[in-house]
């Protein structure tokens, strides 16, 4: 062993190189690529390997995001002892680069704690470090329920825009006086990376700075499973509803993974705890990513009881929205975009805030990777390469925005509802490509281009089509534009 050790020491190169291979072998080229080029091996000391990464940002996404594989391929490589070691290295400009050591696995952002409470309980680390479990020791204890809040996702990084209003006000609502509203259960639907993570640890936070005494805990479904299995296994069951049963808001997140596999018996635990919190009008807080109605694999009962409070959907957010969201980001880790960067990520990633923290992110990598500065080209670069193309959806407003510096008129001039000869025929072309490009309904690209309405939409699509097949410039226009909407 010792020998092994001393040769690893020699070779934390090989080992990072070892590692990647597999790595490689796991997930597809252009995450790869975004996300494992930017990391460099600077040591090994025993059996930790540390790794330097470009930013705060870009090593929480890592967690979140590979931090299975890399906790697998780290013990194949410097076996069961292995850890790893982030290094955090901004290159500033010339001046000193800053550095920061976090150890993995950890938590990289602040739980709010709950203070302590008389259960019978007493939260149990299990076998498996990742999977705490409750479960009772004899006697009445003094005992803290983690809360697993994360301090960032608070209602003031939340940006509010169309998409999330209601559950946003509903959600502030609720921390102003869990349980006593009627959204109980407050249940948040919406496809991934909009929002309802975020949005249920805001509420959860909320409620912590207006009652400091409530016992705030979030927990995601599947962590809420795993939890169940080890009380069952240990004889643990009734304690393990006991202990949820004693909480004031109790946050699911992603209940849809109580609705797969064969999970009736985790479902039934969840039913008993529904019912005495909801009785004693303690808050429930539910996201999936299926509204009530479509959801599947639960039991009717309860079903039904998701149904009780209130449902509401998370949307897709508009440009204002994202270009909030993004400046949100930076501003909070202290990074500056040129404003040309800002407005490309939000017209061009339009489906999936997540994505377009991810493009920031990887961008930010790359600058500092190989020194060079956040231009609008590294930015499409990125996009090109980082984007999935199912998620490479091209936005009304970036339509607008090609069109408009085509033929040199301003997007308020085509969205209004002038008709002069110089944006009557660009309105149309908008309209035109909206229709090829977006999944829009006419009203909604009608609306956009000047409040028009969907046999005008209509119309001016068949014009330009028209037109397309017997008038050489309008050809050479669309073909132009075209080629300009895909770079
Ligand atoms: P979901 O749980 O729906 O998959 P998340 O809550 O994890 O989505 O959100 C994905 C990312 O987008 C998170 O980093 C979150 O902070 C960010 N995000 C989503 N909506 C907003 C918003 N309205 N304001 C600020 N950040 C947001
Ligand atoms: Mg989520």
């Amino acid at each position: 062993m010792a020998t092994e050790v001393s040769k690893i020491t020699k070779d934390y190169q090989q080992v990072w190189t070892n590692c990647l291979s597999i790595i490689r072998d796991n997930i597809d080229e252009q995450n790869f690529q975004t996300w494992f080029t930017p990391i460099k091996p600077i040591g090994i000391e025993k059996t930790t390997l540390t790794l330097q990464v470009p930013s705060h940002m870009f090593y929480e996404w890592l967690e979140e995001h590979y931090i299975n594989l890399l906790k697998k391929v780290i013990k194949k490589e410097l076996g069961e002892l292995g850890k790893l070691q982030y290094r955090v290295v901004m290159e500033k400009k010339s001046s000193n680069s800053e550095s920061q050591t976090i150890n993995l696995p950890s938590n990289p952002r602040q739980a709010t704690s709950n203070p302590p409470i008389n259960v019978p309980i007493e939260y149990y680390k299990s076998g498996n470090k990742d999977i705490p479990a409750p479960f009772v020791v004899p006697g009445i204890k003094k005992h803290k329920i983690p809360s697993n809040l994360v301090e960032s996702y608070n209602f003031d990084n939340y940006v509010e825009g169309e998409c999330n209003r209601l559950a946003r006000t509903a959600g502030y609502a609720i921390a102003q006086d869990p349980g006593g509203t009627s959204f109980n259960p407050f249940f948040i639907y919406s496809e991934v990376g909009l929002g309802k993570t975020h949005l249920a640890h805001a509420i959860g936070l909320q409620t912590k700075v207006n009652f400091p005494n409530k016992t705030v805990s979030y927990i995601n479904a599947d962590t809420f499973y795993q939890q169940f299995l080890e009380a069952v296994k240990t004889g643990n069951r009734n304690d393990f509803i006991l202990y949820y049963q004693s909480i004031d808001v109790l946050i699911i997140d992603d209940i849809e993974h109580l609705g797969t596999g064969n999970k009736t018996a985790t479902q039934e635990a969840f039913f008993h705890i529904f019912n005495h919190l909801h009785l004693k009008k303690k808050q429930i807080i539910i996201t999936s990513d299926k509204s009530p109605v479509d959801i599947s694999g639960f039991e009717a009962r309860l079903l039904s009881r998701f149904k009780w409070g209130l449902t509401v959907e998370l949307t897709v957010p508009d440009f204002d929205t994202r270009t909030k969201i993004l400046l949100k980001k930076l501003e909070n880790n202290g990074i500056n975009f040129p404003e040309e960067v800002i407005t490309y990520l939000a017209l061009r990633i339009t489906s999936n805030t997540r994505e377009l923290e991810g493009a920031m992110i990887a961008i930010l990598a790359q600058a500092s990777l190989n020194h060079r500065p956040v231009t609008i080209d590294l930015a499409k670069e990125m996009v090109d390469k980082y984007v999935k193309s199912t998620a490479k959806e091209i936005s009304i407003e970036y339509i607008q925005k090609i069109i408009g510096e085509y033929f040199n008129v301003s997007v308020e001039k085509i969205n209004s509802n002038k008709r002069d000869r110089e944006v009557v025929q660009p309105r149309q072309i908008c309209m035109f490509f909206s229709k090829k490009y977006t999944k829009l309904p006419l009203a909604t690209i009608g609306a956009h281009c000047g409040g028009k309405d969907h046999a005008t939409v209509l119309h001016a699509c068949r014009t330009i089509s028209n037109l397309y097949e017997t008038d050489k410039k309008m050809k050479i226009y669309i073909d132009e534009i075209d080629k300009k909407m895909k770079i």
